[in-house]
């Protein structure tokens, strides 16, 4: 028998879960999960948080993980990969340094520069009156981050000089932003490129695009995610080849350089511009939602491809080629201000995919927890299809006064 750890309790961990445990003799724990991963045939979720290092190492040594694969970018950014490796534990995730990559902009844009990875121009600012000052003096929008994680709350796209100084008054105000960045407002079309990296080897995965807006045509507040789709058939193998030249190979090169190799999930973050594709972000670790319409079009069995990328083995990794994949997330009414709790979850027709995220057991029976609670995913050789699939599905079956959707995934695909 071969166990696996997978640390997260989201979608983006369920998915991974789902995947792992496919192969026979496999059993995957999940640390912390959630209540409906303990449903899945051969995973086991563990009541450990994803930041007890330390009750998580001694979890892990005592039933001798062939490997640990970290979801989320909070206990990567905390150095969880040193302290396991200390331990002699084998895991599939960046050590803290190469995490900064994520945890502070500042240092992906140095990485960038070295690398010369094409990105916004950007400054770095450590008062409020000097980041006015440079508002003043150039054109608008532009665009202001904190400098370290924030949650997805920390970028702000400004048109107005009111708007800029509110904004650089809110950054500055958050916990633990001794910095922000102003930056060039970047105009394309955004989507996600993610490989599997050991230093300079690579598996590169199919193209993938998040929906970051809470409503329809792209239009309300930012939310971690509201529906993805993969592959993009806007974008061919020549962008996917472009991207791996211009960003991919030049920044794994430079973290070897540093002395620190990336492992792990590398997440690009691009946008196509009238000048060529740009970095908006780097991200070390996979996307949510992103990850649960990439790995279903995995052929190859996940955990094989990276013992061998972590051995230095030859690895091919074989992806399904005709069909796309996407998902709708059903976000409890409220969200992402203040999601209401405890809903009913909807009864979808038997053989739905489903993938949960937010939800938790009361006496047995399961609710929702929190504002994205689960993800409907289907596939179809045409993506208006699969989306028309998914908008009836969730009509016939969800309470609308419970919960709240996208009915337009897909939709610069489709346009
Ligand atoms: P980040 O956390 O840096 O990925 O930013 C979150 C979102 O803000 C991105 O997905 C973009 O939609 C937007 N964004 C960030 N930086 C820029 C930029 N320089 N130009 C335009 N949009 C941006």
């Amino acid at each position: 028998m071969e166990n696996w750890l997978v640390i997260g309790s989201g979608g983006r961990e369920y998915s991974i879960s789902q995947c792992l445990a496919k192969k026979d003799n496999r059993s995957v724990y999940v640390a912390p999960g959630n209540p409906m991963m303990e449903r899945m045939d051969n995973v086991h979720c563990v009541q450990i948080n994803e930041m007890n290092f330390n009750d998580l190492t001694v979890f892990a040594q005592s039933h001798r993980f062939v490997c640990t694969i970290v979801g989320p970018e909070q206990p990567l950014s905390k150095g969880i990969v040193d302290v396991f490796k200390k331990s002699g534990l084998k895991i599939f995730g960046p050590d803290q340094y190469t995490a900064q990559l994520e945890s502070s902009k500042v240092f992906a844009k140095d990485m960038m520069q070295k690398a010369s990875i094409p990105t916004a121009d950007f400054q770095e600012f450590y008062d409020t009156n000097s980041a006015l000052a440079y508002v003043d003096s150039h054109n608008l929008p532009l665009v202001i981050k904190a400098n370290g994680l924030a949650g997805g709350k920390g970028v702000i796209i400004v048109n107005t000089k009111s708007q800029a100084t509110n904004a650089i008054n809110h950054l500055f105000s958050l916990p633990n932003q001794q910095s922000i960045i102003i930056e060039e407002y970047l105009d394309g079309e955004e989507f996600s490129f993610i490989v599997m990296a050991n230093g300079e080897e690579f598996i590169p995965m199919p193209l993938a695009q998040d929906h970051k807006r809470l409503m329809n045509n792209d239009e309300g507040p930012n939310t971690g995610g509201m529906g993805a789709y993969s592959p993009l058939p806007q974008f061919g193998n020549e962008v996917t080849q472009n991207a791996i030249n211009k960003v991919i190979k030049p920044l794994l090169s430079t973290m070897v350089n540093e002395g620190h190799p990336f492992v792990g999930f590398l997440y690009a973050g691009l946008i196509m511009t009238k000048q060529g594709i740009k970095v908006i972000e780097f991200n070390v670790r996979m996307g949510d939602p992103e990850t649960q319409v990439i790995l279903p079009q995995l052929k190859s069995d996940l955990g094989d491809l990276i013992i061998n990328l972590l051995d230095g083995k030859k690895i091919h990794a074989k992806w399904g080629a005709s069909e796309y994949y996407l998902g709708t997330v059903l976000a409890a009414k409220g969200y992402p201000k203040k999601p209401s709790d405890h809903l009913e979850l909807p009864k979808f027709p038997d053989g739905t995919n489903i993938i949960y995220s937010g939800v938790q057991d009361d006496n047995g029976l399961i609710y929702s927890h929190g504002g994205r609670v689960l993800m409907v995913t289907t596939k179809s050789n045409n993506i208006l299809n699969a989306q028309h699939q998914i908008n009836e599905l969730i009509l016939k079956s969800v309470n609308q006064n419970d919960y709240l959707y996208r009915s337009d995934i897909g939709l610069k695909a489709i346009k």
